[in-house]
This record gives structure tokens, C-alpha cells and sequence, in this order.
């Protein structure tokens, strides 16, 4: 992976890669190529400080349900997320250490 700034990386394949708070995991959205397996695919505002990707972005981990924007480097959790994170709106944090270049 390679670290465009402290809060977004490429990789994996190369596609934008961001922490998710509520799921405690990377989140990778396509921007470049759809998703192999969903067919999922974003537009991104290139920022990599305060990244905007649309639209929505809906993850199934399991049983737990993350449904999401990110816009202007803030998190918007839509209510029917199921972590603890659903309904609120939180600033994108920063890379874990472990994500390096
Ligand atoms: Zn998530």
C-alpha cells in the first residue's frame, strides 16, 4: 500500500483505501475499475485529505451492516448501520501505523 496522505492510501488492488471507525477496517472504494465481485464503482474528488466519494457506500461484514458517505473527510454512519457509529457523524481518522508505504 502507499500512503497519499495521513488519512488515505492506495492499494489493494489500486483503488483509494480509508479507515472506517465503525467497522474498525480498511474501506476501499473503486474509482478506477468497478468492483470484480459487486459491480460497485464511485466518483472520487481526488482530495486526499478530505476525500468525497459518491454514492453511498454499503459494506456486510457478517451480520453487521455499515452504510455510509463520506464527504469532506467526515463520515456520515446512515441510521441503518449497525455498529456502534450509526446515525452519527464522525471525522475520517487518521491511517493506522501498520498501513505504510
Ligand atoms: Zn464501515
Amino acid at each position: 500500500m502507499e500512503r497519499l496522505s495521513s488519512k488515505l492510501a492506495i492499494g489493494l488492488p489500486d483503488e483509494p483505501l480509508v479507515w472506517c471507525p465503525g467497522c474498525e477496517q480498511l474501506h476501499r472504494f473503486n474509482v478506477f475499475s468497478p468492483n470484480v465481485s459487486t459491480g460497485a464503482q464511485w466518483q472520487w474528488n481526488n482530495d486526499t485529505e478530505k476525500p468525497t466519494f459518491s454514492p453511498s457506500m454499503v459494506i456486510k461484514i457478517g451480520s453487521q451492516i455499515c452504510h455510509s458517505f463520506l464527504r469532506d473527510g467526515v463520515w456520515e454512519f446512515l441510521p441503518d448501520s449497525t455498529h456502534a457509529l450509526a446515525g452519527q457523524k464522525v471525522p475520517l481518522p487518521d491511517l493506522p501505523a501498520w498501513v505504510t508505504d
